[in-house]
């Protein structure tokens, strides 16, 4: 039976340089279930270490976390890409890892914690995770589809790092699995924004870098289980799947 689950797929935890050190696992899991979210994806910058913990944090919980990065590509385009399982994403954080060069400067920047499940550091990653890496969009898409997973076109009302800003359009043909917008947007006005993109779907997501903004947006998708075949097909409006836009 399709249900209504509160999606939010795109949060960053204390691995990427600019989110509060506050956002380590277990902390993530408890806002979100504070705010009755069912399904999260973990996306950091050009990283995905810290999303094992938050899929242990979330183990015998009601929330459903996939694994996924925010990846910079040469563009400078943020894309998210999310994965059914932790092989799968490791299979993109090794190549994101080879295309991607520099050291992170901590004044700069920022720290870049990986935190466990019990809050203990794991370690301090010390790539310039902020940077882009170098791999074009048409072959990160290619490359997200092949190890089975989502790619969304991150938060593109916004005025840098998005495929808007980059490219300036969005050739429809691109396979896009949807499109993100931001809170301050939401679907409804992304309709009336962007009619020439109608044939992708649209979500909203919170992008929240501070544990205050998880479940400041949220896309409802009715689905019959959280898995990643379930949103799938209602990205693709399928066997009645579907986001649902009001
Ligand atoms: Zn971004
Ligand atoms: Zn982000």
């Amino acid at each position: 039976m399709l249900k209504a689950f509160n999606c939010d797929f795109h949060i960053h935890t204390c691995l990427s340089p600019c989110a509060e050190l506050d956002m380590h696992p277990r902390a993530i899991v408890e806002k979100a279930l504070e705010v009755k979210l069912d399904i999260i994806a973990i996306c950091d910058h050009n990283s995905s270490e810290n999303a094992p913990y938050v899929i242990k944090a979330a183990q015998g919980k009601n929330l459903k976390v996939f694994p996924g990065i925010e990846i910079t590509t040469s563009e400078e385009a943020h894309i998210i890409a999310i994965f059914d399982s932790l092989s799968d994403q490791a299979r993109m954080q090794k190549l994101i890892y080879e295309r991607l060069i520099g050291i992170n400067d901590e004044d700069r920047f920022g720290v870049q914690a990986v935190v466990n499940e019990k809050g203990e550091v794991e370690g301090i990653n010390e790539k310039l995770l902020i940077g882009a890496a170098n791999i074009s969009l048409n072959d990160l898409l290619s490359r997200v589809h092949e190890y089975n997973g989502i790619a969304i076109a991150a938060h593109i009302d916004r005025e840098s790092f998005s495929v808007l800003s980059q490219l300036g359009f969005i050739d429809k043909g691109t396979p896009f699995d949807a499109l993100e917008v931001t809170s301050m947007m939401g679907i409804g006005q992304a309709r009336i924004e962007y009619p020439e993109l109608e044939d992708y779907s649209f979500i909203t997501s919170s992008d929240a870098h501070y544990l205050k903004d998880i479940g400041t947006a949220l896309t409802k998708i009715m689905i019959e289980e959280p898995t990643l075949a379930e949103l799938k097909m209602a990205f693709a409006r399928q066997n009645g799947r579907r986001i649902l836009e009001q």
